[in-house]
Order: C-alpha cells, then structure tokens, then sequence
C-alpha cells in the first residue's frame, strides 16, 4: 500500500480506535490534575501503577507476543490465563487479532501488506495503523491460537474483559487497600487510564522506533533494528533486529546482562513448571550471522575477489566448530564429575586437569576465529583505502 492510501479519509477513520487512543491521554491527564489536588500522591500510587502496568506489559510481550505470536517456548493454562486476562487490560485487542497482525508483520516485514510498515512512515507504524481502516479485517496464520480455548474465550468477550480487569480491577484493588474513594479513584487512574496510555505507547515504540533508531548487527534485510535504551522501555522488546533475524528464539536480548524482563519472566516461569521447552538459537548460529552481516555491509556495492568470500567461510566454518567443540567438551566434563566419587582424588585431579585443558583449547580455537575475522575486516579496510574497486 503506498503512502497516499494511508492518509485518513473521513470515511476510513476508525471512530472506536481513534477516538480511544486520543480520549485516553485526555482523559487520563485530566483525571490526574483533579486527583492530584484533591488527594496529592503518596506510596499508594506509584504501587497499583507499577503493578497493572508490569502485568499488561509483560502479558503483551512475553505472552502476545513471544509465546502466542512465535511459540518460542511453551507456557502452562494458568499462565495462558493470566496473559489473556491481563493481555485483554493493555487494550490492544484480543490475542487472537495481535498475533496474527503479528505475524503477517514478520512475513511481509516493509512490504505493502505489513500492517503497520514503517515505510509507510514513522506516525503510521506508531499510531496510524490503528486509527484507520485498512478494508476487511483479515485473521489469518492463527489456527494453533483459534483451537486454543482460553484465547477463543478471550477473543470472544475481548472489552468486556479489558473493562473489568483493566479499570474495574485496580479501581477495586485501591478500595480494598484504602478502604474509600480515594484508593478506588486512585487504582482507576493510576492503575487503569495512565497505565494504559503508558503501555500502548510503549508497544507502539516498538514497531515505530524500533525500525527507525539503532543498529543493524544480524541483518540488513529489513529496516529492524537494535536499541538497549529502547529495551529499557519495553520489557527487552528493543533488541527487534535480533528478534527479525531469529524470531524463535525466546530471548530478544540474548546476553545474560542484555535488559529483557520479558526473558526472565519466562526463565523464571519455567523454574515453577509454568514453561517449558524454551528455545534458545544456538550461539554459533548467532555470532555466524554476525560475522557475516559485518562482512557483508564492509562489501556493500564493490567487487569482492573470491578469495575474500573464502576467507569469511574459512572463520564462519572455524568458529562454529569451536562452538560445537566446546559444547560437547563441556557435556563430556560434566559426564565425568558425575562419576567423581568412583575416582580416587589424585586421578580426579588430573583427570579435571585434562577436561579443562580441553575446553580452554577449544575457547582459544574461537578466539582465533575471531582474530582472524578482524584481520579479514582490517584487510578490507585498507583494500578500500588504497585501491576502491569498482564492479
Ligand atoms: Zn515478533
Ligand atoms: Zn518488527
């Protein structure tokens, strides 16, 4: 779809949409003023806000999104339940549509019928999308969601549960803890309409943003990219490159110190049996990828001898073996401490000896992978000083 078709018509604004993406800040910055000088703000508020709007978020991109949307793991009835209730109090419809707006989102990634492509330009992958009718609403590629019952259930009674658990909810958790209309007020405002204008911008970053600032380490193919001050945001949603490059893995950001709350949700929630078979890609996979888009950004539009693609093979190949080396060295270690008690100290000692001299060769085998990738690097650099060649 060109730009041209996307500017909003009287007759293709969506009046429900519209009208309650611009009526909630109003509404919300109203209510605030009023209860500001009528209650000011003590521990009370900051509490139910912080609350509702971990639940919502967390529920969009953990549950939304990583595990309805690309079944990167697999997640128990009471989590499925508590995504969809809380899911439904972020307001973005039911997971059922998101999921499968979602997914034609990573099919068809700045093509014409990627709903809300930042081609089309910034306030429209933010905003825009939602506002305005883009014809026959189409639900597709969601058939695992449709047989699922508590998604249907969802589906089905979509506002209503938005209603109760998004406003009602945390209108009543404030009664219950203030005991009088302040606490009610209080959990409505803060918990409900604040919170929900604080999370769908928040996810609305996320397709705006995120495809607009930031860098492009895994993959040029698309205009993806990755922002940590982003992910700070967004419950670890800000790492989209990766994410557009390897969207079945359940990490976004892949790095132990990466910020992805949404990650150690599900980490966590596999610990109490709440998930399982959480899908990591495999780190030689990873840094190959890297390695190769770095290569292939370096190269951009010049001819490049064959000798310079063989020797981008020769590291991608050396250092995946490393990897996979390193793997089933650390897996032999581990086999071997399970028999420690059979062996007398001084044997195990030398034997322990021997398993990490093992993974420290295979460590270093990696490392000269990647010495040898910033030589290669190096070597193109001044190729493209010395002597630009051209096709
Ligand atoms: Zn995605
Ligand atoms: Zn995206």
């Amino acid at each position: 779809m060109a730009m041209s078709e996307h500017i909003a018509q009287p007759t293709n604004i969506n009046l429900i949409n519209s009208s309650f993406l611009i009526g909630t800040p109003i509404l919300a910055a109203t209510s605030l003023v009023y209860y500001s000088m009528n209650y000011g703000i003590s521990w009370f508020e900051p509490v139910i806000f912080f609350f509702f709007y971990f639940a919502s978020g967390l529920s969009i991109t953990a549950g939304y999104h990583r595990l309805f949307s690309h079944r990167t793991h697999k997640g128990e009835w009471p989590l499925r339940l508590f995504y969809a209730l809380f899911g439904a109090a972020a307001f973005q419809n039911s997971a059922i549509k998101w999921c499968s707006d979602h997914r034609r989102h990573h099919l068809k990634t700045d093509e014409d019928e990627d709903p809300y492509s930042v081609t089309d330009g910034f306030v429209w992958a933010h905003i825009g999308w939602v506002m305005v009718d883009q014809g026959d609403e189409i639900v597709e590629h969601v058939e695992d969601l449709q047989a699922d019952k508590i998604l249907a259930w969802q589906d089905r009674h979509i506002f209503l549960i938005g209603f109760l658990v998004g406003i009602v909810l945390p209108g009543l958790v404030g009664f219950a803890l203030l005991g009088n209309i302040h606490g009610l007020l209080g959990g409505m405002i803060y918990g409900g309409f604040l919170r929900v204008v604080v999370v769908h911008h928040a996810t609305f970053l996320i397709n705006s943003a995120a495809h607009t600032w930031g860098t492009q380490p895994y993959s040029t193919a698309n205009t993806s990219k990755d922002s940590p001050l982003l992910s700070f945001f967004t419950f670890g949603e800000g790492y989209h490159n990766f994410h557009h490059t390897f969207q079945a893995d359940y990490r976004n950001g892949h790095r132990w110190y990466h910020w992805d709350p949404s990650k150690w949700l599900i980490q966590s929630a596999s610990w109490f049996g709440l998930t399982k078979d959480l899908h990591k890609i495999p780190d030689k996979s990873i840094e190959s990828r890297r390695m190769k888009a770095t290569f292939e950004r370096k190269v951009e539009g010049q001819y490049i001898e064959s000798d310079y693609q063989e020797k981008l093979s020769d590291c991608v190949s050396q250092l995946r073996k490393g990897f996979t080396d390193l793997m089933e060295r650390r897996k032999e270690f581990k086999q071997a401490k399970k028999s420690k008690k059979q062996q007398s100290k001084s044997s195990w000692k030398s034997m322990k000896e021997a398993h990490r001299n093992r993974i420290k060769q295979c460590k270093m085998k990696i490392a000269e992978a990647r010495k040898e990738f910033k030589v290669l690097m190096e070597s193109l650099k001044e190729k493209r000083s010395n002597k630009p060649v051209s096709a």
